[in-house]
C-alpha cells in the first residue's frame, strides 16, 4: 500500500518569521493519528528552510521538509543557486523539481529537470517530479503525450529502485492557482497513464510503488474525492498550504479517505 503524501508548496510566500507561525499553527491543528495515516511535507522558500528544520527538530513535529528547487552542480561559480549538498545538510527530505512555474518563468527544460532529479537522489533526497499539460495541449488531446515525454526524460538514467521510492506530481497547468480542478476521474485517468509509462520504462515493482500526486487547486473540499481514486496517492498543494487551518483540513480529509480505502 502506497503511503499518501500531502505536500505544501509555499512558493515565494512567508518570511522565516511567518514560517514559524504557520508551522506552529499546523502542528497545533494536526494530531498524531493524522501523521500516521498521511505523510505531511512542507516546502517553504530557501530562506525559511533552516528555521523550519529547527522547529521540526525542537518541537518534534512529524513534518517532512521539502525544498522547491535545487541546482544540479555541487558547488562553484553559480551565483544565486543552491546545491543538493546544501539542502541535504539542512535535513531536507524532498525537492520539488520541474514545477511548471520554473519551466515557464526560468526556462527549465527536461534535461535540466533530469539533472536536478539525479542531484537530489545523489544526496539522499527524494525528488517530487512535476509534469502536466497546458489548457491548449489539453484541448488538442496532447495530455498523455506531454506527461509521457516529461516523465520519461525526468527519470532517464535512474534505476528502478530509485524510481520506486520517488514521487511524481501530475499538475495540469490550467488548474494551478486558478481554482479549476481536474475532475477526480480525469486526475485518475492521467495518473494511471503515468503509472503505465513508468511500468513500461522500469517495470512492475517501481510502477506499483511510485507515489503519484495530483496538484492543481487542491482544497479541503475536493481532497476526499481526489484521494478516493485508486491511483491518486496524495496532493501537491499550493495556495491552500498557506493557510494552517485549511492545509490541516486537507491532511485530515486525506487521512479519513485513506482510512476508508485501506
Ligand atoms: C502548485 O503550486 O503546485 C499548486 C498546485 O498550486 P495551487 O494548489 O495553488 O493550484
Amino acid at each position: 500500500m502506497r503511503r499518501p503524501l500531502i505536500a505544501g508548496n509555499w512558493k515565494m510566500h512567508k518570511t522565516h518569521l511567518e514560517a514559524i507561525t504557520l508551522v506552529q499553527a499546523l502542528g497545533h491543528e494536526l494530531a498524531e493519528h493524522d501523521f500516521e495515516a498521511v505523510e505531511v511535507a512542507v516546502c517553504p522558500p530557501f530562506t525559511s528552510l533552516r528555521t523550519v528544520q529547527t522547529l521540526i527538530d525542537s518541537d518534534r513535529y512529524a513534518f517532512a521538509l521539502g525544498a522547491q528547487n535545487v541546482f544540479h552542480e555541487k558547488e562553484g561559480a553559480f551565483t544565486g543557486e543552491v546545491s543538493a549538498p546544501m539542502l541535504a545538510a539542512l535535513d531536507v527530505d524532498y525537492v520539488i523539481v520541474g514545477h511548471s512555474e520554473r519551466r515557464e518563468h526560468f526556462g527549465e527544460d527536461d534535461d535540466a529537470v533530469n539533472a536536478k532529479v539525479k542531484a537530489a537522489w545523489e544526496h539522499g533526497m527524494t525528488p517530487i517530479v512535476c509534469c502536466g499539460e497546458t489548457d491548449g495541449e489539453r484541448a488538442a488531446g496532447e495530455t498523455e503525450g506531454k506527461v509521457e515525454r516529461q516523465v520519461t526524460r525526468a527519470i532517464a538514467g535512474l534505476d528502478a529502485e530509485r524510481v520506486a521510492r520517488g514521487v511524481i506530481a501530475y499538475e495540469p497547468i490550467w488548474a494551478i492557482g486558478t481554482g479549476k480542478t481536474a475532475t477526480p476521474q480525469d486526475a485518475q485517468g492521467t495518473i494511471r497513464y503515468i503509472r503505465e509509462v513508468v511500468r513500461a520504462l522500469v517495470g512492475d515493482a517501481a510502477a506499483d510503488a511510485v507515489r503519484i500526486l495530483y496538484g492543481g487547486s487542491v482544497k479541503s473540499g475536493n481532497t476526499a474525492a481526489l484521494l478516493s481514486e485508486p491511483d491518486v496517492d496524495g496532493g501537491l498543494v499550493g495556495g491552500a498550504s498557506l493557510d494552517g487551518a485549511e492545509f490541516a483540513a486537507i491532511v485530515r480529509a486525506a487521512a479519513a479517505t485513506r482510512g476508508k480505502r485501506a
